[in-house]
């Protein structure tokens, strides 16, 4: 087995600002790939925030940007998926696809997933009218009428999004008042009649057998449903952290995100954490990436003290 200084799991902003990190400080270091690098910015169609870009960049372009830090670096990248993680500091065995690999230091960048509504049928739906990914399946619904579930920022930006390419959108959202930022909602504003926005609604039930036909949307003040029909659901209603592979006795928060100290330590010596995955206020591109930065700088002085 093939002994690592840092394997890094996850390869979205944090897991490979603390790759490059760590082997640009002379660590050997092992990033198993699931999907392509990038993570969720290439599920992005524009980043609008992203320091240095005062026009934008397309997600995807920033995702390659990202990438090519790692070009001639000690970063083994294969593609294997991480089922587990045995062991302790000095000596965690890492299996991904069925291949064993050792690290001395693990740090966990395998950032969050879209929540699903719950709803019955939402599963047999899914790819079939229902969506969590705008910029992979907005195309599908040119023209026609979708529906976005939501009031965080991903929702108001996917909308923006959506409403570039629907010819009708309904942004539903289960209070009066969006937590999303205010540049979006006034954006969303000034798109006019194309968008019609349902406050204080929720969905309360998936027509169509085969494929989405439409909604029930209940008014909670007022109690009163209505029949949408509408092609297509983007259902945007908060993240789930991607911990499947994860020890039990790392500790967690009550939804699941790892709790970490400032310098991105986690309860375990030896396993640190950076992006998404954290528990944490401020979820962006840019503050996985400097928790990335932070936990490789950390992972380095644990590796030196185990060394010492
Ligand atoms: P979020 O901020 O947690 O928002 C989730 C939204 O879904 C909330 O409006 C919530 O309503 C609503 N919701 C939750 N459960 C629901 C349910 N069962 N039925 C109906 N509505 C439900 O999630 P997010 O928008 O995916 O964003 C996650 C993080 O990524 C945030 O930190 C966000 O700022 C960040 N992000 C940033 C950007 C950007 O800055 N460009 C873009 C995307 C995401 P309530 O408001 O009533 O709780």
């Amino acid at each position: 087995m093939k002994e690592y200084d840092a394997v890094v799991i996850g390869s979205g902003p944090a897991g490979i600002t603390a790759a490059m990190y760590l082997a640009r400080s002379g660590c050997s270091v092992l990033m198993p790939e699931q999907l392509a690098a990038g993570g969720q910015i290439l599920q992005t169609e524009a980043m609008e925030n992203y320091p240095g870009f005062p026009k934008g960049i397309k997600g995807y372009e920033l995702a390659d940007l990202f990438e090519a830090h790692l070009t001639g670096l000690a970063v083994d990248r294969p593609a294997a998926v991480v089922e587990s993680i045995n062991g302790a500091a000095g000596h965690f065995v890492v299996r991904a696809s069925g291949q064993e690999y050792v690290g001395k230091t693990v740090v966990v960048c395998t950032g969050a997933h879209h929540k699903p509504l719950g709803l019955e049928g939402e599963g047999r739906l899914r790819g079939h009218g229902v969506s969590y990914c705008a910029i992979c399946d907005g195309n599908f619904f040119r023209n026609q009428t979708v529906a976005v579930v939501g009031g965080g920022n991903s929702a108001l930006e996917e909308s923006l999004y959506l409403a570039k390419i629907v010819g009708k959108l309904y942004l539903i959202h289960r209070r009066d008042e969006f937590r999303g930022n205010r540049i979006y909602q006034d954006k969303l504003a000034a798109l006019g009649d194309k968008i019609e926005i349902l406050r204080s609604s929720v969905v309360t039930m998936l027509h169509g057998d085969k494929e989405l036909t439409g909604l029930t949307v209940k008014e909670l003040k007022t109690g009163e449903e209505r029949k949408l029909s509408v092609d297509g659901l983007f259902v945007y209603v908060g993240y789930e952290p991607s911990t499947e592979f994860l020890p039990a006795e790392v500790e967690r928060d009550g939804q699941g995100f790892i709790i970490t100290d400032t310098e991105m330590r986690t309860n375990i010596p030896g396993i640190f954490a950076a992006g998404d995955i954290r528990s944490k206020l401020c979820r962006q591109v840019i503050t996985a990436a400097g928790d990335g930065a932070t936990a490789a700088q950390a992972a380095f002085v644990f590796l030196e003290q185990l060394h010492a």
